[in-house]
C-alpha cells in the first residue's frame, strides 16, 4: 500500500515513519509520501487560505492550490480521503475497506477547512471520502490522518506479528473486547480472575465472550442493537 498526505505541516506526519508504521515502511509493506501544500503556491507569502464567501469567522483553504496539488499527487486508482468533522464516521469496517486499497491520498484541512469545490472536482476523477474520526473538532486534519493510517496499516497482511490479535480486537465481532491481564497473579491486592488460570479453554472463551457482552452493554449499548441477526447464541442471551 502507498499513503500520500498533503499538508501545510509535513513535520506533523513524521510518526508515519515511526514504530509499527515505520517497521511496515522498512519491510516494504508500506510506502509513504508527505507533500507540503505550499509547494504549489506561487505568491511570495505562499498563502493557502482566503476569506470565506458569505462572511463569517476564519479562513478557507484556496481551491487553486489544492487542485494543483491533488492533480499531481493522486495517481490513477487512488482513493482520496478528506478528514473533516462533517464527514462519515471512521469505523473499523472502513479501516478494513481502506486496507484493501492500493493508494490512499489524504488532504489535510486547516482553518475552516478546504473549499468544497476541491472535493467536488476530485470526485469527478476518483473515489473521495469525507471522513470524521469523532464528534469533536481538531485544529487540523493531520492528527486524524495519523489515527486513520495507524488503524488501516495494522490490518495489512504481515504488519502485525500475530494477525489473530487483529481478528479478536474490539469491533471485529461487533463487540468491545473484554479486559486483559498478565503476570503477576496478584498485584496490589488485585487478583487475576480464577477462570483465566484454570487452563480450561472452553471456560476461558465463554468468560471472555461474557465480559465482552457485559462491557458492550454497559459502555456502548447501541453496538448490541446493531449486531446482525443471529450473532447472539443462547448462552449469550443468558448474560
Ligand atoms: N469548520 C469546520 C467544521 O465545523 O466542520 C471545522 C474545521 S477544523 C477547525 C480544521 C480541520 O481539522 C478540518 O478541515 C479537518 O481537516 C480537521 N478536523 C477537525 N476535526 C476533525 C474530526 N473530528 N475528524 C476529522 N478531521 C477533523
Amino acid at each position: 500500500m502507498r499513503i500520500d498526505v498533503v499538508t501545510i505541516f509535513p513535520d506533523y506526519l513524521e510518526p508515519l515513519r515511526a514504530a509499527l508504521l515505520g517497521r511496515a515502511v522498512d519491510r516494504g509493506l508500506l510506502e509513504v509520501g508527505v507533500h507540503d501544500l505550499r509547494d504549489w503556491t506561487h505568491d511570495v507569502h505562499r498563502a493557502v487560505d482566503d476569506a470565506p464567501y458569505g462572511g463569517g469567522p476564519g479562513m478557507v483553504m484556496k481551491p487553486q492550490i489544492w487542485g494543483a496539488a491533488l492533480d499531481e499527487v493522486c495517481p490513477a486508482g487512488a482513493r482520496l480521503v478528506v478528514p473533516t468533522p462533517a464527514g462519515r464516521p471512521f469505523t473499523q469496517e472502513l479501516a478494513h475497506a481502506y486496507a484493501a486499497e492500493e493508494n490512499l491520498v489524504f488532504a489535510c484541512g486547516r482553518y475552516e477547512g478546504i473549499d468544497q469545490r476541491v472535493i467536488e472536482d476530485a470526485a469527478r476523477r476518483m473515489p473521495v471520502d469525507e471522513v470524521s474520526i469523532g464528534d469533536y473538532v481538531l485544529v487540523g486534519g493531520e492528527a486524524a490522518v495519523l489515527v486513520i493510517a495507524e488503524a488501516v496499516v495494522r490490518l495489512l497482511p504481515g504488519v502485525l506479528g500475530n494477525p489473530v490479535s487483529a481478528e479478536q480486537d474490539s469491533f471485529s465481532d461487533g463487540l468491545l473486547e473484554g479486559p486483559s491481564y498478565t503476570r503477576p497473579e496478584v498485584w496490589r491486592d488485585l487478583a487475576v480472575p480464577d477462570v483465566l488460570r484454570s487452563g480450561n479453554h472452553a471456560l476461558v472463551e465463554r468468560w471472555r465472550r461474557d465480559q465482552a457482552l457485559e462491557r458492550t452493554a454497559r459502555r456502548r449499548p447501541e453496538l448490541l442493537g446493531a449486531l446482525p441477526e443471529g450473532s447472539l447464541d443462547a448462552a449469550d442471551h443468558a448474560v
